[in-house]
């Protein structure tokens, strides 16, 4: 009996560990905020160029996060992707991460577009800016992000809510660039010059600016892309009358953010995670990720493809993005000081 037992013990143990050896060089587990159905066909060539099988788990950032957190040490989560230095910061602040050290990932990666650390990675860029109403604003009105505070754009302005990790990450960057006190004068400016009580989502800006409620608004870039070169003809029409501008912050450029990743901090097929980080990070995924949803490859050496091609010839702050990731506290509170809701 007791024999038998042994036995029986070292045979499930030999299993075990066969299970986990098989399972180490097949799997990958993804926690991904993103939600696009052309994302399956990138999916599909990691698995067919690695053998490895993708477990994919979608949800928003922060149900993400929420996740991870309580499922501990004993989480499944491999690598976790989402759009926002801001959210990939909350992620590590949570100690969800693991730092690594990935020389192809330094390769494939401009230096500011990573945390410094190796916790996590962009391998797609984003600017944060204005759309504005060609008739009525002058470019020259609206190159620099101080200029959208004057009293020129009083009750012109559409911006969404503060607690937009998009507008907590602009903020963010603005006080990095300009110190807190600047900061918060602009964004009492900003409170002042709204042309209404911030509702709505970015794409919901720019169309304000197209019925004439604003006459310009802050936005990421690829909202307007997908409006200007989408499906829907009224959308396609807002942006005939609506433009897109990229001010410069500092005098250095456009505010730019990411979509990225980092390893899980218990992750268990690591290798893997750290393969299909490294797979998002190559040329043909920033570019395909860039084709589907708008945004602009990580890497200046990546050529960007129709239809983000036309908009992407701009000036880019190069300010790390865990430098302004860091500061959402501070552009929350400041935020709120200045009655932003
Ligand atoms: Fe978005």
């Amino acid at each position: 009996m007791i024999w038998a037992a042994t036995l029986a013990g070292a045979a499930v143990l030999t299993g075990c560990s066969g299970q986990d050896k098989e399972a180490d060089g097949q799997v990958v587990n993804l926690y991904t905020a993103r939600h696009y159905d052309s994302d399956q066909a990138l999916y599909d060539r990691f698995t067919k160029e690695t053998g490895i099988k993708i477990n994919r788990i979608e949800g928003k950032a922060d149900e993400m996060v929420a996740r991870m957190k309580s499922e501990g040490a004993n989480s499944p989560a491999d690598l976790f992707i989402t759009a926002d230095a801001g959210a990939l910061w909350r992620a590590q602040q949570a100690g969800l991460f693991q730092p690594i050290q990935s020389a192809t990932l330094n390769e494939r990666i401009p230096a500011n577009l990573r945390e410094p650390g190796g916790n996590w990675y962009g391998f797609t860029r984003r600017a944060r800016v204005v759309a504005y109403d060609a008739a009525k604003v002058k470019p020259e009105e609206i190159d620099d992000y101080a200029k959208l505070a004057t009293p020129r754009f009083k009750g012109k302005i559409c911006v969404r809510s503060s607690d937009s990790v998009y507008n907590l990450s602009l903020v963010g960057a603005l006080i990095e660039s300009w110190g807190p006190e600047k900061t918060g004068e602009w964004a009492k400016g900003i409170v002042a010059n709204m042309a209404r009580a911030p509702e709505g989502g970015d794409r919901d800006q720019i169309r304000a600016v197209g019925a004439g409620v604003c006459e310009v608004a802050i936005t990421n870039s690829y909202y307007y892309i997908r409006l200007a070169s989408g499906d829907d003809a009224k959308d396609r029409q807002v942006t005939e009358k609506v433009k897109l501008a990229f001010p410069t912050l500092g005098g250095k450029g456009a505010h730019v953010n990411i979509s990225g990743g980092g390893i899980a901090k218990n992750a268990p097929n690591k290798d893997n995670a750290v393969k299909l980080l490294e797979f998002f990070a190559s040329a043909d995924s920033q570019k395909h990720i860039s084709a589907n949803n708008n945004e602009f490859p990580a890497s200046p050496d990546v050529a960007a493809p129709p239809p983000v091609d036309a908009y992407a010839n701009f000036v880019a702050n190069p300010m790390n993005v865990a430098a302004f990731a860091a500061r959402q506290p501070e552009a929350q509170s400041l935020m709120s000081a200045a009655g932003w809701r």
